[in-house]
């Protein structure tokens, strides 16, 4: 598509052209997916304020080529320029280029905004350090995703457009098991589970228990038929290999074709 700029009776107003590549599409107009799109501006901005325009959170960006050449997030937006957005590249090496983002975190912990409750419950079945609170609001999980070096997880894009946020990520599914599947995929966390280590109410790392230290707490069933138990030292939770432990145990074979 030929660049242009508006001219008549506004000389002002300029355009750059978009492409945005891959499943940055998601989060477009269906008008604009997947082909080249100009946009007219009046006042300039940086290329991470433009594309946030557009609804497309910059955590969700890799690479921003401007004519070609590889621009960082403060980079301004001139008329006639010509603009390439691509996602994170799961397969191929654009090391030459320059990488919008830090480099990934090496053992990925989360925060995960208020309304993923039961991703964040399953995260934590996994293995992963996740902080999440019911009561949580936006700049607190911001600032703690900054703060911590935290991925932020979360379906409000909103969100994920603060500047301090270097590390989030926009969960697409609605179902939380389809959330799971999604989340360990993105961040290819199969080679990282280690289910069954924390606890899934408060994050707490589970450590083994005597059972005679906690058999006053516990049902008579369970006290006639299980001997290995976990105890939370953080908030006190029992665990132990019951039916939930079996249903568990099947979500991480569908997850990653193993147990862990
Ligand atoms: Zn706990």
């Amino acid at each position: 598509m030929p660049q242009h700029v508006a001219g008549g009776n506004n000389s002002a107003m300029s355009c750059a052209c978009f492409r945005f590549y891959a499943e940055l599409n998601d989060f477009l107009p269906p008008q604009r997916r997947g082909q080249t799109f100009c946009h007219q501006f009046e006042r300039q901005a940086s290329v991470k304020d433009m594309i946030e325009s557009f609804g497309v959170p910059h955590t969700e960006v890799d690479l921003v080529l401007v004519n070609g050449e590889s621009v960082d997030f403060s980079a301004r937006v001139e008329g006639g320029d010509h603009i390439s957005v691509y996602p994170v590249f799961e397969s191929f090496d654009i090391s030459p280029l320059i990488r919008l983002r830090p480099a990934p975190l090496r053992e990925p912990a989360f925060v995960v905004d208020a309304n993923l409750g039961r991703l964040a419950r399953y995260l934590r079945l996994l293995g992963f350090d996740t902080l999440y609170r019911n009561d949580y609001d936006d700049p607190t999980v911001a600032q703690i995703s900054h703060q911590e070096r935290r991925i932020l997880l979360t379906r409000d894009r909103a969100l994920l457009r603060r500047s301090i946020i270097t590390h989030g990520y926009f969960v697409r599914a609605d179902h939380p098991r389809e959330q799971l599947a999604e989340v360990v995929a993105r961040f290819d966390l199969c080679r990282l589970l280690r289910p069954f280590s924390r606890c899934t109410r408060c994050n707490g790392l589970l450590e083994r228990v005597e059972k005679r230290e906690i058999a006053s707490r516990l049902e008579p069933k369970t006290r006639r038929y299980y001997d290995d138990f976990l105890i939370c030292p953080d908030c006190g939770q029992i665990y132990w290999r019951g039916s939930h432990h079996e249903r568990a145990v099947k979500l991480v074979e569908g997850l990653c074709g193993c147990g862990g």
